[in-house]
């Protein structure tokens, strides 16, 4: 297992996260929590669909509780057992404290308003009650950080703005990146990737919910590319956009678990530009992916992290220009061989970017 740091705190998280979702009661929670434990996973979204969930995790969680991380939300209730949305501030409140209770936890890590996707929405949040009492929570400490959850960048991007979020949950994939505004996700590719460098230059990190697309990408029949994709390729596609942390998986058994674990014993099947080569919505942008696939550099530059450190700091991230200086070889020591533009199944002029980057960093 990998580890990456949230910026605004000291958790570590494992990059290939559990969400209990779609875990049924009868099925063993607790095997699958002690199995995801086993493959190094600490960190768990608790937005279960049946409630007596929560109590079946119970013992591991609260046995493990410096050693792992949850991700709880307010706006998740029960009926007859059963998940459903609310935004009645008494029922999400009681709500809350009954999972913290069913669990043993004391405290959540991470606090999530949940699903916000549309502006009415987000001011029935802020403004009835929910909000403060997220900061209230936080306050108390019963809730380490605040995050939020939800699919609509416009939405992401106003509560980034707002402050006070160390984390939030988004639906990412290839798929939801490329497909133009409205047609599979919301948001165009130029506006999402905006709102993932916001994130790193706010120091807000990214979980990412939809890895697979609800499983669409991996199947070349319902790909929304028209290609599919491998799992490892799916997750390495996520963990290369900038503030992303941790992808969650939804498993409902350890096999299920380990189809996502084939990220680290399959490693060789992670790179997603040959498979991303014939998507055209992919080409038009011109844009580097961070992928990599251009290496080797005969010069041994790091092509996808020059090109993410500049896209950052041009962004306004006040760290970016640090760690671009921190690289061994800097877009000046290209020697203009041509190999990444030759190689690059995007077609990004890079050869030509180095040199702009050089400019812009002045070496
Ligand atoms: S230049 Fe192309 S192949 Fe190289 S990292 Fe960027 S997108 Fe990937
Ligand atoms: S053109 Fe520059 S960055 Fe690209 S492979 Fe050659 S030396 Fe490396």
């Amino acid at each position: 297992m990998e580890y990456r740091s949230v910026p605004h705190g000291r958790e570590q998280l494992s990059i290939i996260g559990l969400g209990l979702g779609i875990v049924k009661p009868n099925h063993d929670p607790q095997g699958l929590l002690n199995h995801a434990l086993e493959c190094g996973i600490n960190f768990f979204d608790l937005c279960c669909a049946y409630e007596d969930v929560y109590a079946a995790v119970r013992p591991t969680l609260s046995r493990q509780r410096n050693k792992v991380y949850t991700q709880m939300h307010l706006g998740a209730v029960y009926k007859h057992g059963e998940y459903e949305f609310s935004r009645n501030l008494t029922t999400v409140r009681d709500t809350f404290y009954r999972k913290l209770e069913l669990c043993s936890l004391g405290y959540t890590d991470f606090l999530m308003l949940h699903c916000i996707d549309e502006v009415d929405d987000l001011e029935r949040v802020l403004n009835k009650g929910i909000y403060q009492l997220a900061l209230d929570c936080k306050a108390q400490g019963i809730a380490h950080h605040l995050g939020f959850s939800t699919h609509n960048p416009a939405i992401a991007k106003r509560l980034l703005t707002l402050g006070g979020f160390d984390l939030f949950m988004f639906s990412l994939n290839a798929a939801f990146d490329f497909k133009a505004d409205g047609e599979l996700a919301l948001g165009g590719s130029g506006e999402r990737a905006a709102l993932y460098q916001q994130a790193v230059a706010l120091g807000v990190a990214i979980s990412v919910m939809k890895p697979f697309a609800g499983g669409q990408l991996l199947n070349a029949a319902l790909s929304p590319l028209g290609v599919a994709l491998s799992v490892p390729q799916c997750l390495q596609y996520c963990l290369d956009r900038p503030a992303v942390v941790s992808c969650l998986t939804g498993a409902d058994s350890p096999e299920q678990l380990d189809v996502s674990m084939r990220y680290f014993t399959a490693a060789a099947q992670r790179d997603y530009a040959a498979a991303l080569e014939t998507v055209t919505q992919v080409h038009d942008l011109k844009r580097c992916l961070y992928c990599n696939h251009c290496a080797p550099c005969p010069k041994q530059l790091n092509v996808g992290l020059i090109n993410k450190y500049y896209d950052l700091s041009r962004l306004g991230d006040a760290l970016a220009r640090e760690h671009y200086r921190n690289l061994s070889r800097h877009a000046s020591d290209c020697n203009d061989c041509g190999h990444c533009d030759r190689r690059c199944p995007f077609h990004t002029p890079q050869q030509a970017r180095m040199h702009e980057i050089a400019t812009y960093f002045g070496f």
